[in-house]
């Protein structure tokens, strides 16, 4: 009788159609820069469906312009209640230098148990691993009960509109699943000999910032005529990377320290020494910790003058800004208000990008993740805590639907999503990650969709 173990066993013995899989996926650049023309997302959708054809699944293409595609992929063996979503996505952010790049970045290569390049973490493994997945179960016609489906959607990376974002407003019933499992958490933290799984359950606020600071435009022989824009830039930048941000320990993985180690109740007052003394015991935990006890608010584009021998008249900035669960985008003009009360003849937008979200912690949906990720990793003593993600991803169109929806990759401990260059150069994802995420995919399947056999 089939179990996980031996669905388990048919990854191993297929780990070169997995890689191949990986790599073919990487191979098709599906860079978006955010302006359209862009993604070229269908090129990857194509492909995906007719690599799952050939197990005899079918897909359905839905997209908002023909070459962004979003792929639909039902597991043709189930029937019943919609179960489950496998989430992903098929864009990848662009190459910023190429010639920093060890290798080519859209050439796969497979190097020491890591294959290199741009999306090869985020999110093309995940995509491979899902698909690996059902690809296994439908090659063998096993039946299910319950249904699961595949969607990989176009452009997360620049707000998700021809994406899940766009799919969730035009065709929400594609996505109405009980369940879903998407990229943004389940990181793996070692610390001393105990495992830790950070279960992504919510995510951070994002918005985006335009600041214009006016001066007055003048030749640059006689400065004095004009007023130099970059004065008060200047000091508008200094007082931005200088802001300290009111802390807050409110989110639920505060309640969790103990399971670290971490004995002291955290409170505003200790939180600092908190952190620090997370950071001791695991890097990633205290930067973690950190991100999520405050707001942050960081300048990451600016724009200014039009010729050498102008003095500037107008500077553009752009500042990308991370909320917690509880705060809106009153908390942040509160915020900027504060910060840039002395700078002159400055004025500012807020653009939300994305809502903070959360799913609930405990549910049918954490227990199969629990049994699939402790079987396939040999672990049985792995402790699971969760944590608000301080980037976003595409749950938080899920999770305004009613989906309960966990960021869970189902890394392998061995692999460190720190060194990973997720968005930087030298991206990479280790081998050993892409097998032990498809065999947890597997298991969440087969946990939550009640196989008939
Ligand atoms: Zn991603």
């Amino acid at each position: 009788m089939l179990n996980i173990k031996n669905l388990y066993s048919e990854v191993d013995n297929n780990v070169e159609r997995l890689i191949l899989l990986h790599q073919e996926l990487i191979k098709i650049e599906s860079v978006n820069s955010g302006y359209m023309p862009t993604g070229n997302e269908t090129e990857v959708a194509d492909f995906c469906s007719d690599w799952l054809k050939q197990y005899g699944i079918e897909s359905n293409i839905l997209s908002r312009v023909p070459e962004r595609g979003n792929l639909i992929s039902e597991y043709p063996y189930s029937s019943g209640n919609k179960q489950l979503l496998l989430m992903s996505h098929s864009d990848v952010v662009p190459v910023e230098n190429y010639e920093k790049w060890n290798k080519a970045p859209f050439s796969a290569e497979l190097i020491e148990g890591k294959i290199w390049g741009r999306g090869s973490s985020d999110c093309k493994g995940l995509l491979a691993s899902q698909m690996m997945a059902l690809s296994i179960l439908a090659e063998r016609k096993i039946e299910f009960n319950e249904k699961f489906t595949l969607v990989c959607g176009s452009d997360e990376e620049h707000g998700g509109r021809y994406g899940f974002g766009w799919l969730a407003e035009n065709h929400p019933e594609e996505l109405m699943y009980k369940y879903a499992v998407n990229e943004g958490g389940g990181s793996p933290v070692t610390i001393g000999n105990n495992l830790y799984y950070l279960l992504g359950t919510g995510e951070k606020g994002r918005l985006e910032i335009k600041i214009k600071i006016r001066g007055e435009s003048s030749h640059a022989s006689v400065p004095w005529m004009g007023v130099n824009a970059m004065g008060p830039t200047a000091n508008a930048i200094s007082q931005i990377l200088n802001y300290s941000p009111d802390l807050d320990c409110s989110t639920d993985i505060f309640n969790y320290l103990n399971l670290f180690g971490i004995e002291t109740k955290p409170s505003i007052e200790n939180l600092e020494l908190i952190i620090s003394e997370a950071y001791e015991k695991n890097p990633s935990l205290g930067s973690l910790l950190r991100a999520l006890s405050r707001m942050t608010i960081t300048p990451t584009i600016i724009n200014g003058g039009i010729k050498s021998n102008s003095v500037p008249e107008t500077i553009e900035m752009v500042l990308d800004v991370r909320t917690l669960p509880h705060q809106n985008d009153l908390d942040v003009s509160k915020a900027l208000d504060k910060i840039l009360s002395d700078v002159p003849n400055l004025s500012y937008e807020i653009d939300y990008m994305a809502k903070p979200n959360s799913s609930p912690f405990e549910t049918e949906l954490l227990e199969a993740i629990k049994k699939s990720q402790a079987i396939s990793v040999e672990r049985d003593d792995i402790q699971w805590i969760p944590a608000v993600s301080n980037g976003f991803t595409d749950s938080r169109f899920t999770r305004d639907l009613g989906v309960i929806t966990y960021g869970f990759r189902g890394t392998h401990p061995e692999d460190n999503p720190n060194t990973e260059n997720v968005h930087g150069t030298n991206e990479n994802y280790g081998v050993k990650s892409l097998i032990s995420s498809s065999k947890t995919m597997l298991g969440i399947i087969w946990e939550l969709c009640d196989p008939i056999t």
